[in-house]
């Protein structure tokens, strides 16, 4: 019997790659992989896609150390920055690329004794999101700062996020920040780097010199309503575990904590062996899908730290030992993460270290 496994396609990432180039034959690409690779394992991320993209993208950078210590050798960039002068030298000693969002980490460039290295910089800039950037009247005095700052290597770049690519109802405000962006690009001499999945899939005039797709990659949509089929891609990470128990209840039986399920009729119950414990969301409501031996059965009952229960029916001939699917090639993350009100994002970052990751493919 397996515990809550994640499986891992690799052959997916690979052929999710290859849909992404399709939509961006003249970009470079830098594959995102911060969150543990959106909890698909960074390293073994990186690993598979080494030699088909340009650079690697990450949030912290304890996760650009993590996989320079792995010997990846391609550029990683740093989309948040950094935050004091160590980290600068780290990042100049490293040779990794990074986001520089305003004049205090500009400050800390300028101060950083780095003897003689240099650190490769995008300038970051708010083009609508209001997150991280300068805002467009500190524009010209940060980019000017960084040309003249003896530590950064000339040209510098330009990066910006985009905040509604995922919303199509928004077009007109997500066009305002395509063309702000590229206004503002008309006075960089280095390289451009602008859209998201969404942005690669949706919005050809933010496909620059570099894209930055990050969910994609993994199999999934970035837009409510749509699947990674819809758009050619393959899911890579399924999550499975196994029944553990079988149980026939009566009519009326109240299922788990709180009885927040009662039985309609007289039943079967599965207890499956994942709880939020290990990832899946305790938001999850009486009838989430579970896919079990070639059916989809709803969860009935709060989901524990440790198990969920699902209503086989009264009828069922499954047994203790059987595989259920959580989310995978046969039901899809998006659909889960619909039911538990939030996005598939979250669902597979959030995947916990104590479930085992196997790698195929
Ligand atoms: C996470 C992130 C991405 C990737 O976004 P996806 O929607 O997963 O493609 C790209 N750029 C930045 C700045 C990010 O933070």
């Amino acid at each position: 019997m397996k515990n809550v496994t994640a499986y891992i396609n690799n052959k997916a990432l690979l052929h999710n790659l290859d849909v992404i180039k399709t939509h961006v034959p003249n970009s470079k690409i830098i594959a995102v992989v911060k969150a543990n690779a959106y909890g698909h394992g960074l390293i073994n991320v990186a690993k598979t896609l080494e030699s088909k993209v340009d650079a690697f993208a990450v949030a912290r950078i304890g996760e650009a150390i993590s996989l320079k210590e792995h010997n990846i050798n391609k550029p990683v960039v740093l989309l948040e920055g950094f935050y004091n002068e160590d980290e600068v030298k780290i990042i100049a000693q490293n040779g990794f690329m990074t986001a520089v969002h305003d004049i205090e980490q500009v400050q800390m460039l300028q101060k950083a004794k780095l003897e003689g290295l240099k650190v490769k910089a995008f300038m970051k800039i708010d083009i609508g999101m209001h997150r991280l950037g300068a805002n467009p009247e500190d524009v010209l005095n940060i980019k000017t700062q960084l040309e003249n700052c003896i530590n950064v290597e000339q040209p510098i770049g330009l990066i910006s996020h985009l905040s509604v690519a995922d919303t199509p109802s928004e077009y007109d405000y997500n066009n305002e920040q395509i063309n702000y962006f590229l206004d503002v690009a008309k006075t960089f001499k280095g390289d451009l780097c602008l859209a998201n999945s969404a942005g690669i899939l949706n919005w050809p005039l933010s496909h620059t010199d570099y894209v930055r797709p990050g969910i994609i990659m993994y199999g999934i949509s970035p837009f409510e309503g749509k699947v990674g089929h819809d758009h050619g891609l393959m899911p890579v990470m399924s999550l499975k575990s196994s029944l553990i128990a079988i149980r026939h209840v009566k009519k009326g039986a109240k299922i788990g904590y709180g009885a927040a399920f009662i039985a309609p009729c007289d039943t079967t119950i599965g207890i499956v062996a994942a709880g939020y414990g290990d990832g899946y969301p305790r938001t999850a409501p009486n009838g989430t899908p579970v896919y079990i031996n070639g059916r989809i059965v709803p969860t009935a009952g709060h989901v524990c730290m440790d198990m969920l229960f699902v209503d086989l029916g009264n009828d069922a001939k499954d047994k203790v030992g059987d595989e259920a699917v959580l989310w995978g090639d046969e039901l899809p993350v998006e659909i889960i993460a619909k039911y538990c009100n939030t996005i598939p994002y979250e669902l597979v970052c959030r995947v916990m270290p104590r479930v085992d990751i196997s790698y195929f493919g």
